[in-house]
Protein backbone atom coordinates (compact mmCIF):
# COMPACT_ATOMS: atom_id res chain seq x y z
CA UNK A 1 0.00 0.00 0.00
CA UNK A 2 1.37 3.61 -0.94
CA UNK A 3 2.23 5.65 2.39
CA UNK A 4 1.62 9.34 2.79
CA UNK A 5 4.62 11.27 2.93
CA UNK A 6 5.34 14.56 2.48
CA UNK A 7 9.20 14.56 2.12
CA UNK A 8 10.82 12.32 -0.18
CA UNK A 9 14.37 13.08 1.65
CA UNK A 10 14.97 14.74 4.76
CA UNK A 11 18.38 15.10 6.17
CA UNK A 12 18.27 16.39 9.64
CA UNK A 13 21.40 17.92 11.39
CA UNK A 14 23.64 15.41 9.71
CA UNK A 15 27.34 16.09 10.29
CA UNK A 16 30.07 13.38 9.06
CA UNK A 17 33.56 13.45 10.46
CA UNK A 18 36.41 11.08 9.29
CA UNK A 19 39.00 11.77 11.74
CA UNK A 20 39.53 15.25 12.17
CA UNK A 21 37.67 16.59 9.06
CA UNK A 22 34.28 17.67 9.52
CA UNK A 23 33.31 16.98 5.76
CA UNK A 24 29.72 17.45 6.95
CA UNK A 25 28.74 19.98 9.67
CA UNK A 26 25.35 20.12 10.52
CA UNK A 27 23.84 19.92 7.18
CA UNK A 28 19.55 19.89 7.08
CA UNK A 29 18.33 19.65 4.16
CA UNK A 30 14.34 18.30 2.38
CA UNK A 31 13.82 17.20 -0.46
CA UNK A 32 9.75 17.46 -1.29
CA UNK A 33 7.63 14.51 -3.20
CA UNK A 34 7.88 14.84 -6.52
CA UNK A 35 10.54 18.21 -5.94
CA UNK A 36 14.14 18.45 -7.63
CA UNK A 37 16.49 20.13 -5.31
CA UNK A 38 20.15 21.33 -6.49
CA UNK A 39 22.99 20.63 -3.92
CA UNK A 40 25.73 22.74 -5.06
CA UNK A 41 29.05 23.75 -4.35
CA UNK A 42 32.73 23.30 -5.05
CA UNK A 43 34.86 20.08 -4.67
CA UNK A 44 35.28 19.22 -1.19
CA UNK A 45 32.55 20.93 0.24
CA UNK A 46 31.13 17.87 1.60
CA UNK A 47 28.07 17.67 -0.89
CA UNK A 48 28.63 13.63 -2.09
CA UNK A 49 29.02 12.58 1.47
CA UNK A 50 25.58 14.15 1.95
CA UNK A 51 24.25 12.40 -1.21
CA UNK A 52 26.26 8.76 -0.13
CA UNK A 53 24.53 9.35 3.82
CA UNK A 54 20.85 9.92 1.70
CA UNK A 55 21.39 6.74 0.22
CA UNK A 56 22.91 4.93 3.42
CA UNK A 57 26.62 4.50 1.70
CA UNK A 58 27.58 6.09 4.61
CA UNK A 59 26.72 6.60 7.70
CA UNK A 60 26.34 10.01 9.44
CA UNK A 61 28.02 10.65 12.48
CA UNK A 62 25.58 12.38 14.41
CA UNK A 63 21.98 13.58 12.68
CA UNK A 64 19.13 10.98 11.04
CA UNK A 65 17.82 10.36 7.58
CA UNK A 66 14.65 10.16 6.82
CA UNK A 67 12.97 9.17 3.50
CA UNK A 68 9.81 8.98 2.32
CA UNK A 69 9.06 8.74 5.83
CA UNK A 70 10.85 6.75 7.32
CA UNK A 71 13.37 7.14 9.57
CA UNK A 72 16.60 5.08 8.15
CA UNK A 73 19.56 6.26 10.10
CA UNK A 74 19.83 3.46 12.14
CA UNK A 75 18.07 0.60 10.34
CA UNK A 76 20.32 -2.51 10.52
CA UNK A 77 20.85 -3.90 6.47
CA UNK A 78 18.17 -6.53 6.72
CA UNK A 79 15.47 -4.30 7.98
CA UNK A 80 16.66 -1.81 5.16
CA UNK A 81 16.34 -4.66 2.41
CA UNK A 82 13.16 -3.82 1.71
CA UNK A 83 12.79 -0.02 1.76
CA UNK A 84 15.97 -0.06 -0.87
CA UNK A 85 13.76 0.16 -3.46
CA UNK A 86 12.04 3.62 -1.97
CA UNK A 87 15.80 5.46 -3.25
CA UNK A 88 18.46 5.16 -5.71
CA UNK A 89 21.63 6.82 -6.19
CA UNK A 90 22.55 7.68 -10.17
CA UNK A 91 26.13 7.70 -9.76
CA UNK A 92 29.18 10.41 -12.00
CA UNK A 93 30.69 7.07 -13.57
CA UNK A 94 28.56 4.65 -14.74
CA UNK A 95 31.66 2.83 -16.13
CA UNK A 96 32.28 1.81 -12.81
CA UNK A 97 28.84 1.01 -11.15
CA UNK A 98 27.88 -1.09 -13.91
CA UNK A 99 28.53 -4.89 -13.20
CA UNK A 100 30.79 -4.94 -16.84
CA UNK A 101 30.01 -9.28 -16.80
CA UNK A 102 26.52 -8.49 -16.32
CA UNK A 103 24.07 -8.17 -19.63
CA UNK A 104 22.18 -4.68 -19.74
CA UNK A 105 19.04 -6.51 -19.43
CA UNK A 106 20.30 -8.34 -16.12
CA UNK A 107 21.84 -4.81 -14.87
CA UNK A 108 18.37 -3.25 -15.24
CA UNK A 109 16.17 -6.40 -14.21
CA UNK A 110 18.18 -7.19 -11.18
CA UNK A 111 16.33 -4.66 -8.87
CA UNK A 112 13.05 -5.95 -10.00
CA UNK A 113 14.55 -9.49 -9.20
CA UNK A 114 15.92 -8.38 -5.76
CA UNK A 115 12.89 -6.42 -4.74
CA UNK A 116 10.68 -9.38 -6.20
CA UNK A 117 8.57 -7.37 -8.20
CA UNK A 118 8.98 -8.97 -11.35
CA UNK A 119 11.03 -11.85 -12.62
CA UNK A 120 11.06 -14.03 -16.13
CA UNK A 121 8.65 -12.53 -19.02
CA UNK A 122 7.43 -9.94 -16.74
CA UNK A 123 10.98 -8.61 -16.10
CA UNK A 124 11.95 -8.53 -19.48
CA UNK A 125 9.00 -6.71 -20.70
CA UNK A 126 9.45 -4.43 -17.96
CA UNK A 127 13.44 -3.87 -19.09
CA UNK A 128 12.13 -3.33 -22.87
CA UNK A 129 10.06 -0.60 -21.85
CA UNK A 130 12.69 0.85 -19.09
CA UNK A 131 15.19 0.95 -22.18
CA UNK A 132 12.82 2.52 -24.84
CA UNK A 133 11.86 5.23 -21.84
CA UNK A 134 15.56 6.33 -21.21
CA UNK A 135 15.99 6.53 -25.17
CA UNK A 136 17.67 2.79 -25.96
CA UNK A 137 16.35 0.03 -28.16
CA UNK A 138 15.56 -3.57 -26.83
CA UNK A 139 17.96 -4.78 -28.34
CA UNK A 140 20.52 -3.37 -25.68
CA UNK A 141 19.46 -5.62 -23.44
CA UNK A 142 21.42 -8.23 -24.74
CA UNK A 143 24.61 -6.41 -24.93
CA UNK A 144 27.39 -5.33 -22.20
CA UNK A 145 28.37 -2.11 -20.92
CA UNK A 146 31.68 -1.77 -22.91
CA UNK A 147 29.67 -2.06 -25.92
CA UNK A 148 27.75 1.02 -25.24
CA UNK A 149 29.03 4.84 -25.21
CA UNK A 150 29.22 7.05 -22.18
CA UNK A 151 26.27 8.12 -22.59
CA UNK A 152 24.05 5.09 -23.42
CA UNK A 153 25.80 3.81 -20.27
CA UNK A 154 24.52 6.54 -18.32
CA UNK A 155 21.40 5.90 -19.42
CA UNK A 156 21.45 2.27 -18.54
CA UNK A 157 21.76 3.55 -14.71
CA UNK A 158 18.94 5.97 -14.76
CA UNK A 159 17.15 2.79 -16.32
CA UNK A 160 17.80 0.54 -13.45
CA UNK A 161 17.59 3.39 -11.10
CA UNK A 162 14.27 4.10 -12.06
CA UNK A 163 12.88 0.44 -12.64
CA UNK A 164 11.36 0.05 -8.81
CA UNK A 165 9.75 3.29 -9.58
CA UNK A 166 11.39 4.87 -5.86
CA UNK A 167 10.24 8.02 -4.21
CA UNK A 168 13.79 9.50 -4.64
CA UNK A 169 16.63 9.79 -6.71
CA UNK A 170 20.10 10.84 -5.92
CA UNK A 171 21.84 12.04 -8.92
CA UNK A 172 26.14 12.91 -8.05
CA UNK A 173 27.31 14.67 -11.22
CA UNK A 174 25.74 12.52 -13.32
CA UNK A 175 26.72 13.90 -16.26
CA UNK A 176 30.14 15.29 -15.66
CA UNK A 177 31.66 12.12 -16.84
CA UNK A 178 30.11 12.36 -19.89
CA UNK A 179 31.39 13.99 -23.30
CA UNK A 180 29.57 17.70 -23.55
CA UNK A 181 27.67 17.17 -26.68
CA UNK A 182 25.83 14.22 -25.12
CA UNK A 183 25.39 15.92 -21.66
CA UNK A 184 22.17 17.87 -22.37
CA UNK A 185 20.71 15.35 -23.77
CA UNK A 186 21.13 12.95 -20.44
CA UNK A 187 19.67 15.87 -18.80
CA UNK A 188 16.83 16.19 -21.23
CA UNK A 189 15.83 12.65 -20.14
CA UNK A 190 16.37 13.24 -16.27
CA UNK A 191 14.42 16.57 -16.41
CA UNK A 192 11.03 14.45 -18.86
CA UNK A 193 11.54 11.14 -16.47
CA UNK A 194 11.46 13.29 -13.38
CA UNK A 195 8.30 15.19 -14.72
CA UNK A 196 6.52 12.10 -15.66
CA UNK A 197 7.20 9.67 -12.29
CA UNK A 198 7.02 12.54 -10.17
CA UNK A 199 10.26 11.34 -7.82
CA UNK A 200 11.90 13.23 -5.43
CA UNK A 201 15.50 14.43 -6.59
CA UNK A 202 18.34 15.77 -4.84
CA UNK A 203 20.82 16.79 -7.69
CA UNK A 204 24.58 16.97 -6.53
CA UNK A 205 26.43 19.21 -9.15
CA UNK A 206 29.21 21.86 -9.14
CA UNK A 207 27.48 22.95 -12.69
CA UNK A 208 25.37 25.78 -12.51
CA UNK A 209 23.83 25.30 -16.13
CA UNK A 210 22.48 22.33 -15.44
CA UNK A 211 20.96 22.89 -11.61
CA UNK A 212 19.23 25.96 -13.22
CA UNK A 213 17.79 23.91 -15.88
CA UNK A 214 16.55 21.03 -13.28
CA UNK A 215 16.12 22.20 -9.86
CA UNK A 216 12.86 23.81 -8.33
CA UNK A 217 15.34 24.45 -5.18
CA UNK A 218 19.36 25.11 -4.52
CA UNK A 219 21.09 24.52 -1.40
CA UNK A 220 24.68 25.89 -1.82
CA UNK A 221 27.34 24.12 0.63
CA UNK A 222 30.92 25.24 1.44
CA UNK A 223 33.14 23.51 3.54
CA UNK A 224 30.74 21.27 4.89
CA UNK A 225 27.65 23.48 5.48
CA UNK A 226 24.79 25.19 3.89
CA UNK A 227 25.43 28.73 3.23
CA UNK A 228 22.20 29.48 1.31
CA UNK A 229 19.16 28.30 0.12
CA UNK A 230 16.69 29.58 -2.20
CA UNK A 231 14.25 28.76 -4.78
CA UNK A 232 16.22 28.42 -7.95
CA UNK A 233 14.68 31.78 -9.96
CA UNK A 234 15.07 33.60 -6.89
CA UNK A 235 18.80 32.30 -6.14
CA UNK A 236 19.99 32.94 -10.02
CA UNK A 237 18.28 36.27 -9.68
CA UNK A 238 19.16 37.58 -6.27
CA UNK A 239 21.84 35.31 -4.76
CA UNK A 240 22.53 36.50 -1.09
CA UNK A 241 25.30 34.86 0.47
CA UNK A 242 28.57 36.20 -1.18
CA UNK A 243 29.79 33.15 -1.60
CA UNK A 244 26.91 32.36 -4.30
CA UNK A 245 27.26 35.71 -5.53
CA UNK A 246 30.80 34.51 -6.51
CA UNK A 247 29.46 31.31 -7.82
CA UNK A 248 27.07 33.01 -9.89
CA UNK A 249 29.69 35.77 -11.45
CA UNK A 250 32.11 32.72 -12.51
CA UNK A 251 29.04 30.79 -14.71
CA UNK A 252 28.72 31.38 -17.88
CA UNK A 253 24.66 33.00 -18.84
CA UNK A 254 23.30 30.71 -21.44
CA UNK A 255 20.87 32.52 -22.74
CA UNK A 256 23.30 35.68 -24.25
CA UNK A 257 20.12 37.81 -24.42
CA UNK A 258 19.18 37.56 -21.26
CA UNK A 259 19.19 40.47 -18.41
CA UNK A 260 21.60 38.81 -16.30
CA UNK A 261 24.95 40.30 -16.41
CA UNK A 262 27.48 39.86 -13.45
CA UNK A 263 30.81 41.30 -12.45
CA UNK A 264 32.86 38.74 -12.46
CA UNK A 265 34.07 38.31 -8.46
CA UNK A 266 36.81 36.60 -8.49
CA UNK A 267 37.77 35.02 -4.55
CA UNK A 268 41.44 35.32 -3.44
CA UNK A 269 42.68 31.59 -2.88
CA UNK A 270 41.43 27.98 -2.99
CA UNK A 271 38.93 26.18 -0.97
CA UNK A 272 40.59 25.57 2.19
CA UNK A 273 41.22 22.25 3.20
CA UNK A 274 38.55 20.74 5.43
CA UNK A 275 41.58 19.69 7.26
CA UNK A 276 42.08 23.10 8.46
CA UNK A 277 39.67 25.19 7.99
CA UNK A 278 39.84 28.74 8.99
CA UNK A 279 37.43 29.37 10.96
CA UNK A 280 38.08 26.42 13.70
CA UNK A 281 39.81 27.85 17.17
CA UNK A 282 41.13 24.92 18.93
CA UNK A 283 40.60 23.73 22.32
CA UNK A 284 40.72 21.21 25.24
CA UNK A 285 38.09 19.37 26.13
CA UNK A 286 37.56 19.50 30.10
CA UNK A 287 39.66 16.79 30.27
CA UNK A 288 42.45 18.58 29.34
CA UNK A 289 42.89 16.10 26.18
CA UNK A 290 42.74 18.20 22.57
CA UNK A 291 39.23 18.89 21.13
CA UNK A 292 38.66 19.10 17.41
CA UNK A 293 38.11 22.71 18.17
CA UNK A 294 34.68 25.04 17.90
CA UNK A 295 33.91 27.05 15.20
CA UNK A 296 34.36 31.19 15.97
CA UNK A 297 34.08 33.04 13.19
CA UNK A 298 32.54 32.29 9.59
CA UNK A 299 33.75 29.70 6.69
CA UNK A 300 34.19 31.71 4.15
CA UNK A 301 36.13 34.27 5.66
CA UNK A 302 39.53 34.14 4.40
CA UNK A 303 38.41 34.08 1.00
CA UNK A 304 35.03 36.51 1.28
CA UNK A 305 35.15 40.23 -0.22
CA UNK A 306 33.38 41.56 2.37
CA UNK A 307 34.94 39.98 5.56
CA UNK A 308 34.45 42.38 8.61
CA UNK A 309 36.01 42.27 12.35
CA UNK A 310 32.80 40.35 13.09
CA UNK A 311 33.07 37.74 10.49
CA UNK A 312 36.79 36.58 12.48
CA UNK A 313 35.03 36.21 16.01
CA UNK A 314 31.24 34.80 15.24
CA UNK A 315 29.77 32.23 13.70
CA UNK A 316 26.43 33.56 10.62
CA UNK A 317 23.97 31.29 11.62
CA UNK A 318 22.01 29.95 8.65
CA UNK A 319 18.52 32.47 8.96
CA UNK A 320 15.11 32.04 7.30
CA UNK A 321 15.03 35.66 5.29
CA UNK A 322 11.35 37.50 5.39
CA UNK A 323 9.95 35.26 2.51
CA UNK A 324 9.97 32.62 4.37
CA UNK A 325 11.59 30.56 1.66
CA UNK A 326 14.90 31.73 1.57
CA UNK A 327 17.50 31.21 3.77
CA UNK A 328 21.36 32.26 4.14
CA UNK A 329 24.25 32.82 6.61
CA UNK A 330 25.99 35.57 6.26
CA UNK A 331 26.05 38.41 8.89
CA UNK A 332 25.68 41.23 5.89
CA UNK A 333 22.29 39.94 5.23
CA UNK A 334 20.40 42.93 6.44
CA UNK A 335 17.01 41.83 8.98
CA UNK A 336 14.96 42.53 5.87
CA UNK A 337 16.49 40.07 3.07
CA UNK A 338 18.69 42.78 1.55
CA UNK A 339 22.03 41.25 0.25
CA UNK A 340 25.56 42.49 0.48
CA UNK A 341 27.20 42.99 -2.66
CA UNK A 342 30.69 41.12 -3.32
CA UNK A 343 31.13 42.19 -6.63
CA UNK A 344 31.20 46.29 -5.47
CA UNK A 345 33.89 45.22 -2.83
CA UNK A 346 35.95 42.90 -4.89
CA UNK A 347 39.13 44.52 -5.47
CA UNK A 348 40.83 42.00 -7.77
FE1 LIG B 1 31.56 37.23 4.15
FE2 LIG B 1 31.27 37.92 6.69
FE3 LIG B 1 29.17 37.18 5.28
FE4 LIG B 1 31.01 35.39 6.00
S1 LIG B 1 29.65 36.53 7.35
S2 LIG B 1 30.07 35.59 4.01
S3 LIG B 1 32.89 36.61 5.84
S4 LIG B 1 30.42 39.00 4.93
MG1 LIG C 1 31.96 14.89 -5.61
Amino acid sequence: AETAYEQALELRALTRHFGPVRAVDGVSLTVGRGEVVGLVGESGSGKSTVGRIAVRLDEPTSGSVHIAGTDVTNLSRRRLRPLRRKFHLVFQDPSSSLDPRMTIGEIVAEPLRLHRIAKGEEARRRVEKLLQQVGLRPEHADRHPHQLSGGQRQRVSIARALSCEPDLVVADEPTSALDVSVQASVLNLMADLQRDRGFGCLFITHDLAAVEFLADRIAVMYLGQIVEEAPTAALFADPKHPYTQALLSAAPVPDPGAQRTRERIVLSGELPSPLDPPARRPTTTPAGRPSRGVFDSCRFHTRCPLAEDRCRTEVPALRTLPDGKRQAACHLVAEDGTAPDAAAANTH
